[in-house]
C-alpha cells in the first residue's frame, strides 16, 4: 500500500507504509530529493520497563480550554489575524509561567511570507537540550485553484492540539527537577503553501529555520547541543491512534511505546504504521534524533473542514501527556546522561 491519494492532498506528507518500496512515490517525473528512508518497525514485544508518570487529573481540560480559545482564533496561518492572536496567546502563557520566550520573526524571501516562531527554555542542570515542539500554523485553505480546497479551517487537532497540550505541560515540567535543559518550540510554516505537499519543499518554514540557526549558533560555541527532539502532531482527537511514524529514530520509537505500555495506554499507540514527513525531518537530516507522535493514519478529519473541537476529546489530550511525561525521564537518560 503506498498513500498516494494522500500524497497528492496533504501538508504532512505520507510517502510511504510499512513494507513498502519507498522510492519517488507519485512524483515519478521528478529527481527524488535525498531524504532519510521510512525504516522497519520496532519489536514491540521488546519494552523497557518505565515507571509511569501520571500528568495531573485536570491537564486534559485545561489544555481542551486551550484548543478552544485558539480556534476561536479561527485559521492561523501567516498573516491572518488568529495567527497574530495566537502567537500572542502563546506568548502571554508561558510568560505568566515565568518563562522568557524567544521570538524569532522572519520574512521567507521566495515567499514573501512573514514566519514566527516561538520557545521557551526550561532550564536543567545541564545545557544540553531535549526539544519538545509543535507547529502552531495552520493550514492555508484559501486561494486553491480547486473550490475543493477552499473552506474555513479551524486546525482543532492539526495544530491547536500539540500547541495546547505544550502550554498545559509547560508548568508540569517546570516543577520536574532535570538534568537535561528542555526547550518549548512552536514552529510556524510547517504546512505546505501548495495543496499538495509537494516533496516538503514549500513547507517545514519554521523546523528548517530553528534547525539552520541552531546549527550556527553550535559552531559559534552560543548554544548547547540538542540531543533529541520531541514532536507533537495531532495529539487531541476522540478517536486517537498515535500511529508508529517511521521516520522517527528507532531508539525514540521504542521509547514511545514502552512509555504507551508503562501507563496502559497502548491501545492508543502503534497499532499501524506509517511514515510521515513532519518539523522532525530538518532535524534527521543533520543527525539529531527525534520522533514524532502523530495521528494521522487513519485520521478522517485531516485537512478537512470538521477538524474541530467536536472530535476531540480531553482524555486524548491527557493520554498523551502521560506517554511524554513518561517517556522524557528515559530520554534524558539515554540521550543526555549516557550520550550517544
Ligand atoms: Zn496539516
Amino acid at each position: 500500500m503506498r498513500a498516494s491519494s494522500a500524497l497528492g492532498c496533504c501538508a504532512i506528507g505520507l510517502v510511504a507504509c510499512i513494507g513498502a518500496a519507498v522510492a519517488g512515490g507519485g512524483f515519478a517525473a521528478t529527481p527524488a530529493p535525498e531524504r532519510p528512508a521510512a525504516q522497519q518497525t520496532i519489536d514491540k514485544r521488546a519494552t523497557t520497563p518505565l515507571p509511569p508518570v501520571r500528568a495531573p487529573a485536570d491537564l486534559g481540560d485545561e489544555a481542551f480550554a486551550h484548543v478552544r480559545a485558539l480556534t476561536g482564533f479561527g485559521p492561523r496561518h501567516s498573516g491572518t489575524p488568529g495567527w497574530s492572536q495566537q502567537l500572542d496567546y502563546i506568548e502571554r502563557h508561558l510568560r505568566a509561567l515565568g518563562l522568557e520566550v524567544r521570538r524569532d520573526t522572519w520574512t521567507d524571501r521566495k515567499e514573501l511570507l512573514t514566519f514566527t516562531n516561538l520557545s521557551a527554555v526550561i532550564p536543567g542542570r545541564r545545557p544540553e537540550r531535549i526539544v519538545l515542539a509543535c507547529h502552531h500554523d495552520t493550514k492555508c485553505m484559501q486561494g486553491h485553484a480547486d473550490p475543493a480546497h477552499n473552506f474555513h479551517f479551524v486546525g482543532a487537532n492539526d495544530g491547536a492540539s500539540a500547541v495546547a497540550l505544550l502550554l498545559a505541560l509547560a508548568p508540569v515540567l517546570q516543577r520536574a527537577e532535570r538534568e537535561a535543559t528542555l526547550e518549548l518550540v512552536f514552529f510556524d510554516g510547517e504546512e505546505s503553501l501548495d495543496w499538495a505537499w509537494n516533496e516538503g519543499v514549500r513547507a517545514l518554514f519554521g523546523s528548517k529555520r530553528f534547525v539552520q540557526r541552531h546549527r550556527d549558533a553550535l559552531l559559534l560555541g552560543q548554544e548547547a547541543r540538542i540531543e533529541a527532539l520531541i514532536l507533537l502532531d495531532m495529539v487531541g482527537r476522540a478517536d486517537l491512534h498515535i500511529q508508529e511514524e517511521l521516520y522517527s529514530t528507532e531508539r525514540l520509537r521504542q521509547i514511545v511505546w514502552s512509555a504507551a505500555v508503562a501507563c496502559g495506554h497502548q491501545r492508543h499507540f502503534y497499532q499501524r504504521a506509517e511514515a510521515a514527513s513532519d518539523d522532525h525531518k530538518p532535524f534527521l537530516d543533520v543527525g539529531i534524533p527525534a520522533v514524532d507522535l502523530i495521528d494521522l493514519n487513519g485520521n478522517p478529519y485531516w485537512h478537512t473542514e470538521q477538524d474541530t473541537i467536536e472530535h476531540m476529546a480531553p482524555a486524548s489530550l491527557q493520554i498523551t501527556a502521560d506517554v511524554v511525561l513518561t517517556m522524557l525521564p528515559e530520554v534524558e537518560r539515554v540521550y543526555v546522561l549516557a550520550g550517544r
